[in-house]
């Protein structure tokens, strides 16, 4: 199906593919604003399917239940990049998939997505492509260490990841990321990392929330907050390569782009995932328009939202680790200033992302205090 301009207005049906939280604090967005969401994934009382008028569960690659379920919606969008590609050409048949799938295609292989940036001008850590023992050797050789080996596909929050701190450790890392396609990238000693989620209407209007700087435990997102502390022309120079990388990907939604900052101010794009980001979900308290309402109006084609923040803000994550001892202290968390955000798993485990905390405070340093004391808390049985 080409994809035409006409407003998808209140009212119509959203198709999300994928049901986890991202999609649910979509859904909460759109029927907020009078729309009906279905979801599509394996999974049954999922985060999405929790909050969406329609919960469809069946496999991705059911082609049958897809085109079914892209018959019964007037758009689609997607919370989780992994959707095979034959499901979104299936879907496409029969309603607009925006972003396409082609960005899809593009930021769901890390191999191509680097080529793709490093092809456009866009700034990345050298890489080498690895599909044998011997080839990482040589890559190792070419990068030197301190270097990374990731896998090409479904790596999310450092799975899938093996670091490199001398020659001699190419076998042991290759062994631990499984036979399938690699990357090796040289490791950045960076002094932070921030993101940028941005939007991109279907009229080419760009968006974003400025740099939110984020801080990561065991490669999970541990806490984001913004504004980042980063200089004024760095910022500057962030936001030009975010608008240029949405244009020459020709989004239509929601983008965010995960860089590294250096010591002496240099930056690189570490990775892409084309819909919102665990880094934005404090949009949702402290801007005028969240990361998933504005997806829903890129996606809709309606004018995308102002995305003034009301003050500054910090977001820490509730993983299933705060589950050990038995049920946090909710009670105690209860704070005028700090927002609760609930995810509807029932299933508890190590690293699984169960909720989060944003608060608001004046400035940055004094949101992160008051969010991380919050976080405490709920330990404090
Ligand atoms: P990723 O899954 O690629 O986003 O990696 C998760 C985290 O691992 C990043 O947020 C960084 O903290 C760290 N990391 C990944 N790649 C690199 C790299 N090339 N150099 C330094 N740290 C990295």
């Amino acid at each position: 199906m080409t994809d035409s301009f006409a407003p998808i207005l209140p009212g119509a049906v959203v198709g999300v593919l994928g049901s986890g939280q991202l999609g649910r604090m979509f859904a909460i967005a759109a029927r907020q604003m009078g729309y009906r969401v279905h979801t599509f994934s394996p999974e049954t009382d999922a985060p999405t399917g929790q909050v969406a008028d329609v919960e469809i569960t069946a496999a991705y690659h059911d082609l049958d239940a897809i085109r079914d379920f892209a018959r019964n919606v007037h758009v689609l969008t997607f919370e989780f990049e992994n959707v095979p590609a034959p499901a979104v050409e299936a879907a496409a048949q029969f309603a607009p998939v925006r972003p396409s799938g082609s960005v899809l295609h593009t930021t769901q292989h890390r191999l191509r997505e680097k080529s793709f940036l490093v092809r456009n001008g866009f700034p990345v850590a050298p890489f080498r492509p690895v599909n044998s023992l011997d080839q990482l050797r040589s890559a190792v050789e070419e990068i030197g260490c301190p270097a990374i080996l990731k896998t090409a596909v479904s790596g999310y929050d450092g799975k899938g990841q093996a670091r490199l701190t001398k020659s001699a450790d190419a076998e042991a890392a290759f062994a631990a990321t499984g036979n399938q396609e690699k990357i090796l990238e040289a490791f950045i000693d960076f002094e932070l990392e921030f993101s940028i989620v941005a939007a991109r209407g279907f009229d080419g209007t760009f968006s974003h929330w400025g740099l939110i700087e984020n801080t990561h435990r065991h490669h999970i997102l541990d806490l984001s907050f913004a504004p980042a502390h980063v200089p004024q022309a760095t910022s500057v120079q962030a936001v030009e390569i975010a608008k240029d990388l949405l244009e020459t990907l020709d989004v239509v939604g929601v983008l965010c782009i995960e860089f590294f900052l250096t010591r002496n101010q240099k930056i690189f794009i570490n990775e892409l995932a084309p819909r919102p980001h665990n880094s934005g979900h404090l949009t949702i308290n402290a801007a005028v328009t969240s990361q998933f309402e504005q997806q829903l109006r890129a996606v809709c084609g309606l004018p995308l939202g102002a995305t003034d923040f009301l003050s500054a803000a910090a977001m820490a994550n509730l993983l299933g680790d705060l589950w050990q001892d038995g049920e946090p202290n909710w009670v105690a968390a209860a704070y005028p200033d700090v927002k609760l955000h609930l995810y509807g798993k029932d299933e508890v485990r190590p690293g699984r992302k169960m909720g989060h905390l944003t608060a608001l405070a004046a400035g940055a340093d004094a949101a992160v205090e008051r969010v991380l004391h919050a976080r405490k808390r709920l330990s404090n049985r």
